[in-house]
């Protein structure tokens, strides 16, 4: 298998947002240092790369603690990047100014926790209005609550958020961010503190502002079945790293990477039995390791079955594997390098 084509499609006229090489170290505080004298901070993004378009998907699978939601904030540029570059339209990201201030309005980011975003003490009008001035908008609430299917709009726009369920808090969530006028939207595990028989009608709001807007959206989530239904395109993280990507249906249905096959299989079964809930650390052996001392090599190496001698000290680059009509489709994993000599051959 030969190495997979890295994203650089800023030439592309659907790109909207685009990741090279973004990488964030948040350095350990000086009590902690001490203890970690030659590691001086975490590792919590590395060398990632992506492109999101317009009127697509991508979504971003992973553990918790595995960098995804801080992939999105240094997208929002609510945290700078220690390295790498995000490119709007193919224009680098200015820290402030006039270019900044565009840049906000056109990639706006939707919270995992609605009631935490909506302000207790201020209306539904208020958040609205607020965020429509800001924007300079020339729409109005009704408009954006209509938009998110909260109708008729006169029976929302006076009450307060506690007085809303969990789903209506976060379409009004959703609602905020597109009085500015968005051209992507970054989703941070937006229905997982809901109830399970409103998530659905969640995704369906966005999938719906996808084609009705041609948004761009990234949709972070540690639910690869949900990724799956949602998705037109999948990333996996582990530790920092994204370690297999394509298209939904490939990803989650042809799954390359040990640990996306760990992850799938972890995924919540309703054929198992009651109680049963599986963890990717229960199947694999161990938990995520350390982002202040990541392992050399393949950061999945301590915990992947198939691990292999050159896996303990050489970085898998992007292979390519073969690809079920939906798109390239690779992982970050030795065993699609035609070179590759297993460890057991090797002490032959
Ligand atoms: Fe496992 Fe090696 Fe592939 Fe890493 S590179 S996932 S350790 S086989």
């Amino acid at each position: 298998m030969t190495a997979a084509t890295k994203p650089t499609a800023s030439d592309t006229t659907d790109v909207v947002l685009e990741a090279v090489g973004l990488t964030k170290h948040f350095p350990i505080r000086r009590r902690l240092r001490t203890l970690f004298a030659k590691q001086r901070a975490v590792h919590a993004v590395e060398q990632i790369d992506l492109v999101l378009r317009k009127g697509r998907v991508t979504a971003m699978v992973g553990e918790s603690g595995s960098g995804k939601s801080t992939v999105a904030r240094l997208l929002a540029q609510l945290v700078r990047q220690t390295d790498g570059q995000v490119l709007l339209h193919g224009d680098p990201v200015r820290a402030k100014g006039r270019r900044f201030r565009a840049y906000c309005r056109r990639v706006q980011m939707v919270f995992q926790d609605p009631f935490a975003s909506l302000n207790p003490i201020h209306t539904v009008r208020y958040h609205l209005t607020r965020a429509l001035r800001i924007h300079r908008s020339d729409a109005t609430a009704e408009e954006l609550l209509t938009r998110v299917a909260l109708t008729p709009p006169e029976r929302f726009l006076s009450k307060f958020p506690h007085e809303l369920s969990g789903g209506q808090r976060q379409r009004v969530a959703i609602a905020r961010a597109l009085a500015a006028g968005p051209e992507a939207l970054l989703a941070d595990e937006p229905v997982s503190m809901l109830d399970v028989s409103i998530r659905l009608g969640v995704l369906n709001l966005l999938r719906d502002l996808r084609e009705r807007l041609n948004l761009a959206i990234l949709y972070i989530t540690h639910d690869i079945a949900s990724a799956r239904y949602f998705a037109d395109e999948v990333l996996v993280m582990y530790a920092g790293q994204v370690v297999e990507g394509g298209g939904g249906e490939a990803v989650t249905q042809h799954a390359a990477h040990p640990y996306t096959r760990l992850l799938i299989a972890s995924a919540p079964d309703p054929d198992r039995i009651a109680g049963a809930e599986v963890g990717v650390a229960d199947l694999g052996g161990g938990e995520p390791p350390s982002l202040i001392a990541p392992p050399a090599g393949c950061r999945f190496h301590p915990r992947c079955p198939h691990v292999m001698v050159r896996c303990r000290t050489e970085a898998p680059p992007r292979l390519a594997v073969e690809s079920n009509g939906d798109g390239p489709h690779w992982a970050a994993c030795w065993l699609y390098d035609a070179n590759t000599v297993s460890a057991e051959e090797a002490a032959d």
